[in-house]
């Protein structure tokens, strides 16, 4: 394998730079949340990727030193469950090596990292996000399809923070299901100090029976915290950055808003994603991705796989949520599932 690779930069269609690349390790979770991996769709006879057809991690380091070599600089490791894939912290530690990663995140249900906190953390890892819908253990439990107990996510949450990793903690609001959440969780992180971002419930996939009336738009749960606790906006830290960030008055912590439904934001999306098998998608909502692990498993040199990923990047012109504001409803086709490519 070539070691050095030329360092190109490129823009797609839209002007937009390659910075951010996801990285999504396995399609399995242990959790069955309803807007993601429905019980009735991933149920126990589900096929999931076999172990043959996922990149290994010296494909995926591959494959992220060519991203690298053309602009990314922040990774994300997602899934799935990120924390199910075995002997995570190896790939870390291979990605922790590359010259020019500047950031490494993780995105987790958060169950099993009491017992991952630490070796993450000395593996390499920079942050994590722990999804957590509710405060409530019935309808955690009912969210989550698995009868997951709140308090196994927060004594994660603790781990993490114990063993230094940067936290911020996301919650999926759908109406008539985590909307009765919105304002306990807010009081709870304001007391702890860290950062809650509210995620729009997105048309992601096919599975989820998503409709436009189950999106509460993200000016409503500003108006509702304000009214209580009252924030300040937070100036973008950098171009591309997914949440709008506002911070409660006299203190540092923030909360932020992923509105991907009412206030799309495609003019600045800069990132990637690599798929468990190997395909890489340009959206979140695209229709179909390229298949890549083919080309590592061909004899196809960096330099080669390199011009081909620039080639993809080049020709980007995906804006999905742009188009759907201009849709009553989601736009009509066939899209991967969240948990193939993670978010
Ligand atoms: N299993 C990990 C987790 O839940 O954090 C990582 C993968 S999960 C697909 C990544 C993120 O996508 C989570 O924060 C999850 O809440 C969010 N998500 C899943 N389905 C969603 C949907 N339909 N709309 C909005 N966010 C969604
Ligand atoms: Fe699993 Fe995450 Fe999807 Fe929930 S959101 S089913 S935890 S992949
Ligand atoms: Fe990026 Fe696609 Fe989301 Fe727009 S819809 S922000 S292009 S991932």
């Amino acid at each position: 394998m070539d070691q050095k690779i030329s360092h190109t930069k490129v823009t797609d269609q839209l002007q937009r730079p390659l910075r951010d690349l996801r990285i999504s390790v396995t399609d399995k979770c242990n959790f069955r949340c309803r807007y993601c991996m429905p019980e009735e769709i991933f149920h126990k006879d589900f096929q999931f990727l076999p172990k043959e057809k996922l990149l290994s991690f010296e494909e995926i380091e591959r494959l992220t030193r060519i991203f690298v070599g053309m602009g990314v600089e922040k990774i994300r490791l997602t899934g799935g469950e990120p924390l199910l894939r075995k002997d995570i912290t190896i790939l870390i530690q291979k990605i922790r090596q590359i010259e020019g990663v500047k950031d490494i995140a993780l995105t987790t249900n958060g169950s099993l990292l009491e017992k991952f906190a630490l070796p993450l953390k000395e593996a390499g890892l920079d942050r994590v996000s722990v999804s957590l819908d509710s405060l409530d253990d019935d309808r955690f439990g009912y969210m989550n399809g698995r009868g997951i107990k709140v308090s196994t996510v927060l004594k994660g949450i603790e781990a993490a923070q114990k063993a230094g990793l940067g936290i911020k903690i996301n919650m999926v609001v759908q109406k008539g299901a985590t909307d009765p959440d919105i304002l306990p969780m807010a009081r709870y992180f304001k007391e702890a100090g860290i950062t809650l971002r509210f995620i729009e419930f997105m048309d992601v996939g096919n599975a989820n029976g998503w409709e436009l009336k189950q999106v509460v738009p993200s000016r409503d749960i500003l108006e509702m915290i304000n009214r209580e606790m009252p924030v300040e906006p937070v100036e973008a830290e950098y171009f591309g950055e997914v949440a709008k960030r506002y911070r409660y008055l006299g203190t540092d912590t923030e909360i932020g808003f992923i509105s991907s439904v009412t206030q799309a934001f495609c003019s600045s999306c800069t990132r990637a994603r690599l798929s468990a098998e190997g395909y890489i998608y340009m959206c979140l909502f695209a229709t179909e991705g390229i298949d890549v692990r083919s080309r590592l498993r061909d004899g196809t040199t960096d330099e080669e796989l390199t011009r081909y990923v620039q080639q993809l990047w080049s020709n980007r012109k995906d804006r999905y949520s742009e188009e759907r504001l201009s849709a009553t409803q989601g736009l009509p086709r066939k899209k991967v599932e969240m948990s193939h490519i993670g978010g």
